[in-house]
């Protein structure tokens, strides 16, 4: 069993986060260095996968999931349109190797496609 991540330590309420939402087995936060007007980071309870790729192939019920969740984060505290990033690998920005999606949202760039 690998290190607790951090998001795994927020769930278990070592680190200190608001749990903006959740449901069986996914929770969303606010991003602590937001990149947009709402930055909320949507994460799957079990740090089993890395990233999305292994998260699609592994588990496509849980990727739902995430994605079900971002929509109604996104509905409740911004528009109801917003980006969603999954960050894979370090080389593109990756940190934290417990798979999350950023929800973007509120008077984001047109053009821009990175968070
Ligand atoms: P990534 O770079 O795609 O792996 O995303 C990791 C994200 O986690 C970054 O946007 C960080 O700002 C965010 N982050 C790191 N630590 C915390 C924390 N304690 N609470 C909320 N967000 C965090």
């Amino acid at each position: 069993m690998s290190e607790p991540s951090i998001f795994t330590r927020i769930l278990q309420g070592e680190i200190p986060s608001e749990i903006i939402a959740e449901t069986d087995n996914a929770f969303a936060i606010r991003d602590i260095a937001p990149q947009a007007p709402v930055h909320l980071l949507v994460i799957p309870k079990t740090q089993e996968y890395r990233n999305v790729v292994e998260l699609a192939a592994g588990d496509p019920a849980l990727l739902a999931e995430v994605v079900g969740l971002a929509n109604s984060v996104a509905a409740e505290h911004a528009g109801g349109d917003f980006r969603l990033v999954f960050n894979t690998g370090a080389s593109a920005g990756q940190t934290v190797f417990h798979v999350h999606a950023h929800v973007l949202a509120g008077d984001l760039d047109e053009k821009s496609v990175g968070g």
